[in-house]
């Protein structure tokens, strides 16, 4: 053949509702001078401890530990919960997936705000339930009464995300514990802390401490943000025990990599290292965020490691003029731009632009 195998689709039955999915949308990559800002990674380098725990890290012939104790005896020790309450995914985004098959299917409704991460809505057609989008409150936070009264007996899983990605809002820790009395204790409620780590509003909900009151809430933490291990695919899942297996059993087996689990130990042994950069990026966030809003924008006030700048109908032209100016962020059209706290530099390129920027916005 040229290099195709057929230019016709063949007569295979797939799931119309799976073939008809859009392919996740990555972000951009940006040339070797621009800076990435549209996947909300870390801009630090990997600490050199955690690239050495790598280098030691030669097993490779050898299959992974399926459950990845070791880190997860870490994790136990540091949220004072068993290590059996601890499940290790290739990402959160994994967890979530494993968590919403185990929880949801074919009838049954998934309920969470929109706009918010990417992946909720493929991930819930994926089990073959029916995602129930409730739009987030003006200010870009959740409407968490409004959730509520969108479960129903059909419903089988509540997704919260907490920073909202990509609004940036955080749920308060008032308004989480009003919701979980408001809704039935027989129902999963996800707790999606992605950037937990980067938050500074001492008000926000934290998850990881109200488990032991709420025993149908998973709380879901990640790797790939503050520890910088995006390309290693780590992230973990706090909750009870039953829905954990439940998960487990939804898993594709190994997925979790030697390396990952290695490097999430040596990150967890450095932590205070990698808080501190966390510490600089949330600084440089806040900075940024006074910036824009001095300059007359109203934005949420963001706690996560990135910015949402609601610029409407004019979102793609100042993406076009951002990356024109190195800044390679994520638009998403006639709604706004999320742009990621990334390096100095480009935090001061985009504090130079802020007022230019502001002028052209309807
Ligand atoms: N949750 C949210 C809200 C996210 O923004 C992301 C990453 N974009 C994830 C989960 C998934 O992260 P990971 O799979 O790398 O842990």
């Amino acid at each position: 053949t040229d290099g195709t195998l057929s230019p016709v689709d063949p007569p295979v039955r797939l799931r119309p509702e799976i073939v008809a999915l859009p392919a996740y949308r990555q972000g951009k990559p940006a040339s070797s001078s621009a800076f990435k800002l549209s996947s909300n990674e870390n801009p630090f380098a990997p600490l050199p401890a955690v690239l050495a725990a790598l280098e030691d890290e030669r097993d490779i012939n050898r299959y992974p530990d399926a459950t990845a104790l070791a880190l997860r005896e870490k994790l136990a020790a540091k949220y004072r919960v068993s290590a059996d309450e601890v499940h290790i995914g290739a990402g959160s985004v994994a967890l979530l997936a494993q968590l919403l098959l185990a929880a949801a299917g074919p009838g049954d409704e998934v309920v969470y705000s929109w706009r918010s991460f990417e992946a909720y809505p493929s991930l819930v057609t994926v089990t073959g339930a029916t995602g129930v989008q409730v739009p987030n409150r003006a200010d870009g936070g959740h409407d968490l009464p409004a959730i509520a009264a969108n479960i129903g007996d059909r419903t089988r899983a509540v997704i919260v995300c907490s920073p909202n990605n990509p609004t940036g809002s955080i749920v308060t820790a008032d308004e989480f514990e009003t919701f979980m009395a408001a809704v039935p204790d027989d129902l999963l409620v996800i707790l999606d802390e992605a950037y937990a780590e980067f938050v500074t509003d001492a008000g926000a909900v934290d998850g990881t401490l109200l488990l032991s009151r709420y025993p149908n809430l998973v709380v879901l933490r990640t790797f790939s943000k503050a520890y910088g291990l995006a390309g290693l695919r780590v992230g973990y899942a706090l909750g009870r025990v039953a829905i954990l297996d439940a998960a487990r059993a939804t898993a594709i087996p190994l997925s979790v990599t030697g390396p990952g689990a290695t490097a999430a130990i040596a990150s967890l042994d450095h932590e205070a290292e990698l808080l501190d950069r966390v510490r600089q990026i949330a600084e440089r966030r806040d900075r940024l965020w006074e910036d824009l809003v001095a300059h007359g924008w109203q934005i949420p006030r963001p706690q996560g490691n990135f910015i949402w700048l609601p610029t409407g109908p004019e979102t793609s032209d100042v993406a076009a003029r951002l990356a024109d100016a190195g800044l390679v962020v994520r638009p998403f059209p006639a709604d706004g731009i999320r742009l990621s706290i990334g390096e100095e530099e480009a935090v001061q390129k985009l504090l130079q632009m802020s007022e230019e920027i502001v002028g052209s916005l309807p």
